[in-house]
């Protein structure tokens, strides 16, 4: 499964708020590995669909995606020079399918500051030096090797150039993830090197409680990230709410001023930062979202199910959740030709309930 690598200074919130997502870990009966590693937080994509699913197939039980993330511990300043734990660090990170980036907002004299002062921008550079350095000593390896395989006419001239032009890119202090499509750079060229900056980034901001609900502080970090997504939360508030029931919660976190936890918000924002998403199935059995790529087609979605489906695939029966809540059934679907037949070119759509006929 693609994981999301936590990363932050030391005393940002990283592991409250990693504390509070397994905590929210509702899921552990059914995905037992989510047990299995201290460090990794298996979060469930709330999706409201599958309860209506549910509802009218009388499903005995609802399985909703999920997101892994991976609490990377570790950055300090120097850390692409091994300080610290910093060679753990950066292996973990490479590992990482996208890289989520805990900022401190929050004002706590208590809580001792690395450099002293709250200063999110100053923060965000911080990281983003160690791993713009750790992948410029990358590229000096590496450009050398290219060069002359692209001399020997063994590597495509293409790879050399996206690899020069990143180095521009990072040497200018820029992150490939915000850089490279501006400056032309085609990172698929040079995928292998595993460069970290090229990775998708997410933000979360941990705030003080009013900032939760002051746009113009939001707007103003909106800016510092783009073209990355941000999350503002309040981790101490976060740990609050993953203890209490849904009632309970969504009444704490009106209190301050927000309509959905930090914690779901960083579940849906970190699956659309893998570029993934849901389709969906249900029986009397299960109600279930299935996880795949954006763009997937049929039977590539059917293999995610089992690749027998996939081998096998001839065709899949599809109806939009909008149009079965409205029906209420596969058959009155069929009736008001609301249930496609899709063969194996059909590019999967976000709220598909799929049935797959397959041989065997
Ligand atoms: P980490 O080093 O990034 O993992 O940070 P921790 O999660 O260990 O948090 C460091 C300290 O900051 C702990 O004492 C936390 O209780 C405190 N802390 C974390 N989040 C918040 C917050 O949102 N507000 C305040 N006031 N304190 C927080």
């Amino acid at each position: 499964a693609l994981t999301i690598g936590i990363v932050g200074l030391p005393n940002v919130g990283k592991s409250t708020m990693f504390n509070a997502l397994t905590k929210n870990n509702v899921l552990a009966a059914n995905y037992p590995f989510a047990t299995i590693e201290p460090n990794i937080g298996v979060v469930p994509l709330p999706d409201p669909r599958l309860a209506g699913l549910a509802q009218i197939y009388d499903s005995k039980q609802i399985l909703p995606a999920t997101v892994s993330f991976v609490d990377i511990a570790g950055i300090v300043r120097g850390a692409s020079e091994g300080e610290g734990l910093g060679n753990k660090f950066l292996a973990s990170i490479r590992e990482a399918d996208a890289i989520c980036q805990v900022v401190r907002a929050f004002h706590d004299d208590d809580v001792v500051h690395v450099d002293g002062k709250i200063s999110p921008a100053s923060d965000i550079e911080t990281i983003h030096t160690e791993l713009i350095l750790a992948d410029l000593q990358t590229l000096e390896k590496a450009l050398p090797r290219i060069d002359k395989e692209v001399k020997g006419k063994k590597t495509d001239k293409a790879v050399l150039v996206a690899a020069q032009g990143a180095q521009q890119l990072l040497d200018a202090g820029t992150t490939l993830y915000a850089g490279a499509e501006a400056a032309g750079v085609d990172l698929t060229q040079i995928k292998e090197l595993g460069l970290l900056t090229g990775k998708p980034f997410l933000y979360v901001f941990n705030v003080d409680e009013d900032q939760l609900t002051d746009e113009e502080f939001q707007s103003s970090m909106h800016a510092l990230v783009t073209p990355a997504d941000a999350i503002f939360l309040n981790a101490k508030l976060e740990m609050d709410v993953a203890e209490l029931d849904d009632a309970d919660a969504l009444e704490l976190l009106q209190s301050v001023g927000v309509e959905e936890s930090g914690l779901n918000q960083l579940a849906h924002k970190g699956f659309r930062t893998l570029g993934l998403q849901t389709y969906l199935t249900a029986g009397p059995k299960e109600t279930r979202a299935w996880t795949i790529h954006t763009g997937w087609t049929a039977p590539q979605a059917a293999g995610v199910i089992h690749t027998d489906f996939q081998k096998g695939f001839i065709k899949a029966e599809v109806i939009s959740y909008d149009d079965l809540i409205k029906l209420r059934s596969v058959q009155e679907a069929r009736a008001h030709g609301r249930a496609r037949m899709e063969g194996k070119d059909y590019v999967m759509q976000d709220g598909d309930v799929v049935e797959f006929r397959f041989n065997v």
